[in-house]
């Protein structure tokens, strides 16, 4: 879901511009992140599995 709110990108600790991220619920709180931080994790979650269950 895109942040309808600034925030913090709990991944590279900058501001993250309303619009320009995504927030999720995590542990009863909102965290933020940056679209490009998302994207890099799941390029490199991605990479990291060999297997890949989903196809
Ligand atoms: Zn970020």
């Amino acid at each position: 879901m895109r942040n309808k709110f600034k925030g913090t990108c709990y991944r590279c600790g900058r501001d993250v511009a309303a619009g320009d991220g995504y927030f999720e619920r995590f542990k009863g709180r909102w965290r933020t992140q940056h679209v490009t931080c998302a994207m890099e994790y799941r390029a490199r979650a991605k990479t990291s599995t060999k297997t890949g269950g989903q196809s």
